[in-house]
């Protein structure tokens, strides 16, 4: 027998009719990219983005047309992915981050047919057009008067283009497994994959997201997304702000310490959600001002190990509560969050950073399990770990194009590429990415809990951890570090810093000072590029010949 309840797919244009409706005058104040902040509403936006899907559908594209953006967070981005989705085409985000010919490699793989844009990168977008043959048209995140002179023959000014449609136009109905959006991974080893979102994953991400202990946002909340729409969906806030009717700050072009820091001030922002990069940039600030954080609630970390001195600084200094999170562009993004279960009430100081230094829980609608080379399911006592693998409704279950198969099984599983061990309260913690670990006689070495412990010595401002061949135990570690300026720690100071908090074997064998640690496009340190670097380094503890009676 089949419920009798009513058919009501979960269609993205839904949200923002909710928000239109429910919410209509809430703000959503962004950052221009011309630099003035302007003022709209969920109302206004949503009125754009009916003109926006009848625009398009005038212009000749059809439903599963992929149509690009290359833009910042601000309000004419979300209208120009909920007007894309709403006439049933798919927004493809690109990150301005990657190489020019990365960039043109992933628009030809997608066949993306137009293009929105912002003006910082109409130079980028000049260079790679060319090389592009499926894009028609190219629409300037901008008006007549600030359009630009400009090589490409095919472009327009976004406000001009909009104005020809009078918003009289229904969305499309399809079916709520129809693709939304899509992204391609940052590939650090490969060719991009691209992950292709559904209305329906898009919609319960963010349900999935809203939860009170997940993001728990509201509509009482003010909701600064700096994590870039262009990268693993703004961590799905585009959504999920207007789901729940919360006014949304968008920072455009400007992720620097002061102008953050203007907004979060000015806006009286009480939720917001980075990469740990982007709070260093603005703790630094807060520390060379002696500014103060009066509004700000709840701070979501993720992206990268949120490191345990960033977790004091806002909580202990600024009394923000940090919540860390972990996820990938393959979960939509969200995996796991770090709020605090009933179980974790009364742990504090110390035990609290260390729980708060662990990824998190998964949500509703995320499953997780941890496994060992043979596929084994592993236990949940807090250290073993092994390959972290999920399944849920916002999980790819396939790369567009098929490629990348051998990271889904039969039953559904996707493996992360990630190693982690989970808890018995089911807090999850990443102990590195598969290809990163360190194999040391046969046992693992975690390179990211060696690089949070360094990055706590006070003369250090950046580490990484690779691990470089060893004659005798395969692959030890070496501890690649950034000094602070006017620093000199001594070797020995660091890792004498280190001993008793990590097993002894753990310990680096040695340690390399660097000017610069390579970074992805995606703020991510470039472990490959850093292997290649320390290729024929030669450890002090490598004598180069096994000694008598030592095997490998
Ligand atoms: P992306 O798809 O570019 O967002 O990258 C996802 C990858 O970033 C994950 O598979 C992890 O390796 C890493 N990552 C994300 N969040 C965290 C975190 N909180 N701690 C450690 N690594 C993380």
């Amino acid at each position: 027998m089949l419920g009798l309840m009513q058919e009501w797919p979960l269609l993205c244009h839904k949200i923002l009719d909710h928000a239109g409706i429910q919410h209509a005058h809430r703000e959503v104040v962004s950052r221009s990219i011309d630099g003035p902040i302007v003022r709209t509403t969920y109302a206004e936006i949503r009125q754009r983005a009916l003109k926006l899907a009848q625009r398009l559908e005038r212009d000749g594209y059809r439903q599963g047309d992929r149509i690009a953006t290359l833009a910042w967070n601000t309000a004419r981005h979300i209208e120009a992915w909920y007007g894309i989705m709403g006439m049933g085409a798919i927004y493809h985000t690109l990150n301005p981050r990657l190489f020019p010919e990365q960039i043109a490699w992933i628009m030809n793989h997608a066949e993306d047919k137009a293009l929105f844009v912002d003006l910082t990168f109409l130079p980028l977008v000049e260079r790679i057009a060319p090389a592009v043959p499926s894009l028609r048209q190219v629409i300037l995140l901008t008006d007549a008067a600030h359009m630009p002179q400009t090589t490409l023959p095919n472009a327009i000014a976004y406000e001009e283009w909009l104005a020809e449609a009078d918003g009289d136009f229904r969305w499309k109905e399809f079916h709520e497994n129809t693709a939304a959006g899509m992204c391609y991974t940052s590939g650090t080893t490969g060719e991009p994959k691209g992950v292709v979102y559904s209305h329906r994953s898009n919609v319960l991400h963010a349900m999935m997201a809203c939860m009170p202990d997940a993001m728990g946002i509201s509509s009482r909340d003010v909701v600064l997304p700096v994590v870039p729409m262009f990268h693993a969906n703004a961590w799905g806030l585009a959504q999920s702000g207007p789901m729940i009717g919360a006014k949304l700050v968008m920072p455009g072009a400007r992720m620097d310490g002061a102008s953050l820091y203007e907004l979060l001030d000015t806006e009286k922002v009480s939720f917001t959600a980075a990469v740990p990069t982007v709070w260093l940039m603005l703790l630094q600030h807060l520390e060379e001002t002696g500014k103060k954080l009066p509004y700000l609630k709840k701070v979501v970390i993720g992206g990268a190990a949120c490191p345990r001195i960033m977790t004091r600084k806002f909580e202990q200094n600024y009394d923000v509560e940090v919540v860390h999170a972990w996820g990938m562009t393959e979960m939509s993004p969200l995996g796991t969050l770090g709020t605090l279960k009933p179980e974790c009430e009364g742990i504090k100081g110390e035990a609290l950073l260390d729980l708060k230094a662990k990824q998190g829980h998964a949500p509703f609608g995320v499953e997780m399990k941890v496994t060992d080379d043979n596929d084994r399911v592993l236990p949940w006592d807090g250290k073993t770990f092994g390959r972290l693998k999920v399944r849920g409704p916002a999980v790819a279950r396939a790369y567009y194009g098929g490629v990348g198969a051998e990271q889904f099984d039969d039953d559904g599983w996707f493996d992360t590429g990630d190693v982690a061990h989970i808890d018995a309260s089911g807090y999850m913690q990443i102990t590195d990415r598969a290809k990163d670990v360190i194999k040391s006689g046969g046992e693992w070495i975690s390179t990211i809990d060696l690089e949070n412990l360094a990055v706590g010595h006070p003369e250090v401002a950046e580490a990484a951890v690779i691990g470089v061949r060893h004659s005798k135990w395969d692959e030890r570690p070496l501890l690649v570090v950034v000094r602070k300026p006017g620093a000199e720690p001594a070797k020995a100071d660091i890792l004498g810093f280190m001993e008793g908090k990590v097993a002894k074997w753990w310990l680096p064998d040695d340690v390399a000072f660097v000017d610069e640690i390579p970074h992805t496009a995606t703020g991510k340190i470039q472990k490959i590029a850093l292997r290649k670097q320390f290729g024929d380094y030669r450890l002090p503890t490598d004598s180069g010949l096994l000694q008598e009676g030592e095997t490998l």
